[in-house]
């Protein structure tokens, strides 16, 4: 049996890179940019009018003229007239391009229109007001945006601004989920009272969609011929194989000794942890990872944030978020010698401060206590005794300001 900082290291460093694909840019939502972005042009592109007046040159007002002859209007998109003389102007409207030869604009509120003529209401002009100067954001070829990054609504815009219409993101591993137990039935089987419904799978599922992973899923009995059978066709078709359940010490858990002689690498079974105990990890000579989960929906659901997650941030080159804490809200007590990942619910106190408030269910196999708690909190394996007011790391499994 080893440490959560053991495992935590062995799993970790089994991230690899997939390689990366062109993606159509508004499907990229989710996904990791895997090249920069350049500006194509300046941005803005031209000196561009921010709001709806009239466009002067500034000298003009020195030499005290403040009636103007319109000379013409432009919209936003039209080819800029220019004006010939210091008494002439041209109407222009938001997002339009100042002409070349004015540049300051007085918006509608402060000017008088009467006949053709435009008259400046007010004194405190500046030169170039109200122009979002050609450039100033970001000149062609500039970086717009670096890679590494996870693909927001801001980025979608950025591309769309830019003209990037396929984006280069990183690509997914390809993943199979796989429950194990003759007990499972599925969501839409009434089970009997010896039976449950199947829910790890969903689970897994579902937290991976997060990360637009579209995992495919499998079930198998507790067999054990047929177990080697179906993991030696996911050990060739897919990248990781998530598995739940089979990996404790019942007489029906097969899932090692399959895996063993399919040829995979055993890097671990078993940490000093609760819940999740039995985790088994290993390799594939042809490259597969293996993440093999005790079957308790608490279990799996905490090795899967503990371990798959940061595992899959890293082969996805994300930065870092670094590690992130709160403050135990009441005294814990925990005497085996397992490093306790206890379930907490998350509260911002009037002091700035997160606040983890144990939430403590019935156990592993406790799964409605989840849905109540936004995370995991790590208790160092040191200690029995832990005491409000004390700082320790947690594992968010939901967003939590
Ligand atoms: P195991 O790790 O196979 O010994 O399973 C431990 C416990 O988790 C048993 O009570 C199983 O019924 C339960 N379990 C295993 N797999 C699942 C699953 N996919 N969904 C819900 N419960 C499960
Ligand atoms: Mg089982």
């Amino acid at each position: 049996m080893i440490t959560v900082a053991a495992a935590d290291k062995i799993v970790m460093s089994q991230a690899k890179d997939y390689g990366a694909e062109l993606v159509p840019f508004e499907q990229t939502l989710g996904r990791v940019l895997a090249e920069d972005i350049f500006a194509d042009r300046d941005l803005p592109p031209c000196n561009r009018v921010t709001v709806d007046g009239i466009a002067i040159r500034f000298a003009a007002l020195a030499n005290d003229v403040c009636t103007f002859r319109i000379a013409g209007t432009i919209a936003a998109g039209d080819q800029p007239i220019e004006i010939t003389t210091d008494n002439e102007c041209v109407e222009i409207m938001t997002g339009a391009a100042l002409p070349a030869s004015a540049d300051t604009v007085v918006r509608y509120e402060d000017v008088a229109i009467k006949d053709g003529i435009a008259t400046v209401l007010i004194k405190d002009i500046r030169q170039g007001q109200n122009i979002h100067p050609k450039g100033k954001d970001k000149k062609q070829g500039d970086i717009v945006l670096k890679k590494d990054r996870l693909v927001d609504a801001t980025i979608i815009s950025m591309a769309a601004s830019v003209g990037k219409a396929e984006l280069l993101v990183k690509k997914l591993p390809r993943v199979v989920i796989i429950s194990t137990g003759d007990e499972l039935v599925s969501v839409t089987t009434q089970p009997t009272p010896y039976q449950v419904r199947s829910s790890n799978s969903h689970t897994v599922r579902a937290v991976l969609q997060q990360y637009c992973i579209q995992a495919h899923t499998l079930h198998l009995p507790d067999e054990p011929q047929v177990t080697n059978e179906k993991l030696n066709e996911c050990l060739a078709g897919y990248d990781v194989i998530v598995l739940s359940g089979g990996v404790s010490m019942g007489k029906f858990d097969y899932v090692p000794r399959a895996l063993s002689e399919l040829g995979v690498d055993q890097l671990f079974h078993k940490v000093q942890q609760r819940p999740g105990k039995p985790f088994w990890f290993g390799v594939h000579k042809a490259g597969a990872i293996i993440f093999a989960f005790p079957g308790n929906p608490v279990s799996t659901f905490m090795c899967l944030h503990r371990y798959l997650i940061p595992w899959l941030e890293a082969c996805m080159a994300l930065p870092a978020k670094g590690h992130q804490y709160a403050i135990l809200e009441r005294d814990v007590i925990f005497a085996p010698s397992l490093q306790y990942f206890i379930q907490v619910k998350l509260n911002v106190n009037d002091q700035a401060q997160l606040i983890a408030t144990p939430i403590e269910g019935n156990g592993s196999g406790d799964f409605a206590n989840l849905t109540d708690s936004d995370a995991f909190m790590e208790l160092p394996l040191e200690e029995s005794n832990f005491k409000s007011g004390s700082i320790y790391r947690i594992w968010p499994f939901k967003r939590i300001v």
